[in-house]
């Protein structure tokens, strides 16, 4: 079992897939004593078993770093391992078990996180380890079984996330294509994911929301207010220049192609919904994510 009083701390961050969680954590992960690992609640299919990259472009079983973790948390990772996790996420970890997160497997299954962040805190020397896994349920999970966690609600514009899912992109692990949805897909799980972080929050769960478009536009001043509401105080952010952010290579177990990049990184909006998104999906996103969108300030035609 973790000793409570040295598990490191857990930043979470949610919310639905291309709305900005990956960058997020690049650039949380370049605080001093903060250790990023991607999407853990894909480590154990993508990473374990199917062996794509780790951020570092080795493969996982290779990586140092996640071999180091997995043999400090379980003696070595195990493709028996990886397939009884995944078996017990089937069972506890789904955004329709919210309102009855309890259950008699919810120990075991958090457990298996509880090693991955402690082990991966003492591999980097961290105090602090973010996970950016996004779905709200993994999120309950952890507080039911009280891990020290803060969530980041992560929040983008519905009609660039629309716009966003419906591109045809290539994975860079495999080169096959990444999962497309249509509109009316995206603007349902975008309000159920916000929802759901929303209500932990009434539920007195620590939660921090920041929004994408001002993550780019103003990144020092908000990265500053996020860091000083995660507990960091007086925060330096010496690898922000202005719009330019420089990133180190990250260990990153799953997540969105760009936690593959390293060096300058500008951070520069993008409003190519605004002409790449036909008008009906636009007016269909933005009916079914009302009054959520209004909520997180974002008007009709400008986010
Ligand atoms: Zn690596």
């Amino acid at each position: 079992m973790t000793d409570r009083s040295t598990a490191p701390r857990v930043i979470f961050l949610g919310g639905l897939g291309r709305s900005g969680t990956t960058l997020l954590e690049r650039l949380l992960g370049q605080l001093p004593e903060v250790a990023p690992l991607g999407e853990v609640v894909h480590l154990w299919e993508r990473g374990v078993l199917a062996d794509e990259p780790c951020g570092c472009g080795r493969p996982f079983t290779t990586c140092p770093f996640w071999r180091g973790v997995g043999e400090r948390a379980f003696g070595g990772w195990t493709s028996m391992l990886a397939e009884r996790v995944m078996a017990l996420r089937h069972r506890v970890d789904r955004t329709r078990r919210l309102a009855r997160i309890a259950h008699e497997d919810l120990p075991e299954y958090v457990r298996a996180y509880r090693r991955v962040y402690q082990a991966a805190a003492d591999a980097a020397q961290a105090r602090t380890v973010i996970d950016s896994s996004k779905h709200a349920s993994l999120a309950y999970c952890l507080l039911e079984a009280g891990v020290n966690v803060h969530i980041v609600q992560v929040v983008r514009e519905p009609r660039a996330v629309a716009h966003s899912w419906r591109r045809t992109v290539a994975r860079p692990e495999d080169g096959r294509p990444m999962t497309r949805w249509g509109p009316a897909r995206t603007a349902v799980h975008w309000t159920a994911q916000n929802l759901a972080l929303e209500l932990l929050a009434v539920r007195g769960a620590p939660v921090t929301r920041v929004r994408y478009e001002d993550l780019l536009t103003t990144p020092h001043d908000t990265l500053t207010n996020l860091a000083q509401d995660l507990g960091f105080t007086a925060p330096r952010l010496p690898f922000l220049q202005g719009t330019t952010a420089y990133l180190t290579t990250a260990h990153t177990a799953s997540g969105n192609p760009m936690r593959f990049t390293a060096g300058a990184v500008e951070l520069a909006r993008d409003d190519s919904w605004l002409r790449g998104l036909p008008r009906h999906h636009r007016g269909l996103v933005a009916a079914l994510t009302w009054p959520l969108r209004a909520r997180y300030g974002y008007g009709r035609d400008t986010a």
